[in-house]
Formats: structure tokens, sequence, C-alpha cells
């Protein structure tokens, strides 16, 4: 809790899509957000621009949490304006062009699991030194971001993409049972397919549509829809949920 009596919360790569819904929905429960983009500065302020026109607080952190250098400084941005850091989405995520397993590089392996699967493992890092009781804090929540992909492997398309999202499910699942009795949460959302611009990076902007015929509920899923389930996962209603997974996926 700060000083205006609002909780404190960081959603990685919130500019746009998922983590933009999110941080706005934040906003809209009370919380003061720290929104963190990567490099779509534009995008981050048109966020930043509808929370404060509903009323709400947030600010702005540029930083490439990929980067180990990057991520201390931002939580201490964020504890200096805003106040004590009680909830992280780890939203931020990359893929990219469909590909056979065989055609994919060693560097946008890297580069993908640096995004996905370190910048989780650098924020939950940061955030349990900051929120756990043993450590003299006083508790949160950790929200993490994975993907249906976890599970279907997305074969001919980015197997990259999917193993990463596999390595935050188990890190979810392990962290959360390591930090329970520490006053800290960790669940996760494995969202479907959900029309946002992730598409487009991976060479198809209309994804959603060609494939939405394969999902039970016949449609593909809204940002929004997915923002519900994290901060259902982020407030205290789901007060005895942790290493848990919500799957906002339309029965897929
Ligand atoms: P998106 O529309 O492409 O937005 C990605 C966001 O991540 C942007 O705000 C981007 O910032 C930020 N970002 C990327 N790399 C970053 C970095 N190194 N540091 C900080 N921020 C970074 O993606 P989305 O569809 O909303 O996806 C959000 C999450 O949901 C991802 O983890 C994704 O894997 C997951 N997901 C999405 C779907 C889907 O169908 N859309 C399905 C399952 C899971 P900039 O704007 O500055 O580039």
């Amino acid at each position: 809790m700060n000083a205006a009596g609002r909780k404190v919360a960081i959603v990685t790569g919130a500019s746009r899509g998922i983590g933009a819904a999110t941080a706005k929905l934040l906003a809209a429960h009370g919380y003061a957000v720290a929104i963190n983009y990567h490099s779509n500065t534009q995008a981050a302020q048109a966020v930043l621009h509808d929370i404060e026109q509903a009323g709400g607080i947030g600010l702005l952190v540029q930083a490439d949490v990929s980067q180990p250098a990057a991520v201390k400084p931002m939580f201490d941005a964020v504890e200096q304006a805003l106040g004590t850091v009680s909830v992280l989405v780890n939203n931020a995520g990359i893929l990219h062009t469909q590909s056979r397993l065989v055609d994919i590089s060693v560097e946008r392996f890297e580069a993908v699991f640096r995004t996905n699967v370190l910048s989780c493992f650098l924020c939950c890092q940061e955030a349990i030194m900051r929120m756990s009781t043993r450590y003299g804090g006083a508790g949160g929540v950790i929200v993490n971001v994975s993907s249906g992909a976890s599970k279907s492997g997305s074969p001919n398309e980015y197997v990259d993409y999917a193993a990463s999202k596999g390595a935050v499910d188990t890190l979810t699942r392990g962290l959360a049972l390591e930090v329970a009795a520490e006053g800290i949460r960790v669940n996760a959302v494995r969202p479907g397919l959900i029309y946002t611009d992730i598409h487009a990076a991976g060479g198809e902007p209309g994804r959603v549509d060609r494939l939405k015929s394969k999902i039970p509920m016949q449609r593909g899923g809204q940002a929004h829809e997915v923002a519900e389930a994290i901060v259902w996962l982020a407030t205290d209603k789901s007060s005895f949920v942790t290493g848990s997974f919500i799957d906002p996926a339309g029965g897929l």
C-alpha cells in the first residue's frame, strides 16, 4: 500500500495487447500501475492517458526486461515513484516468424527465451526480495502470462515460443511452492488465441480468424477477457489460489 492508500502493481509489456488491458483494469480496481514497455513509447503513453482519464494512477517505465541490468533499476524507480510493489504481472513476450524447428536460428531461440523466460525469472527474483516475509516484506502476488502453446507445442509455427511457455509453467509451479509460506502467491494464465499484434510478428496478422473454427467457442478472445483472469489472480478474491493456471482459451 502506498501513501495514497493504493496497492502498487508492475505490468511488464503493458504498452499493447494483453498487458495494456491488464494495466487499465488494475488501475480501474484502484491499483497504482507501473506500465513497463520496451520501445513503443507512443502506445505506452496512450495506456497512461486512458488510466489518468479514468481517474487512475499510472507510471511509464521503459525497460528491456530481458536484460539483467535493467530489471532492478525498474523496480527501484517504481518503488520510488509509487511505493512498495505488491503485484507483479510478467506479461512481456515475443514470438518470431512461423517456421519449422530446423529453420530456427540459435540467435532467435536465445532471444525468445531471454524475453519470455529470463525476464520472468529476473522480475520474480526482484519481486520476491521485496515481497517475501522472509526478507521483511509484507507479501504479494505474481501472475505469469504463459500460453496455451505450452500444451500444444505449436508445431510448424514456433516450437521455440511454445517451449519458452512450458518453462514459464514450470517456473510458476516451482516458485509458487517455494514461496507459499512467505506471503506470496504465484499463478499463471495460459491464453488461447487472442486478437493482438503478436500474430503479425509471427507473419500472419489474421491467424486468429484462420483458426477460430478450431476453438470450441468458435471465436477468438479479446485482451480484456484475459485481463479479467489476471486481475482476479492479482486480487485477494483468489486468496487461497497458488501454483495454479487459468486458461482463457475458449475451451482449447
Ligand atoms: P503484443 O500485443 O505483441 O504486446 C507485447 C508487449 O510486450 C508490448 O507491450 C511490448 O512492448 C512488450 N515487450 C516485448 N518485449 C519486451 C521486452 N524485452 N521488455 C519489455 N517489454 C517488452 O503481445 P500480446 O499478444 O499482448 O502478448 C502478451 C503476452 O501474452 C505474451 O507473453 C504472449 O506470449 C502471451 N500470449 C498471447 C496470446 C495471443 O494470442 N495474443 C496467446 C497466448 C499467450 P513495446 O510495445 O514497447 O514493443
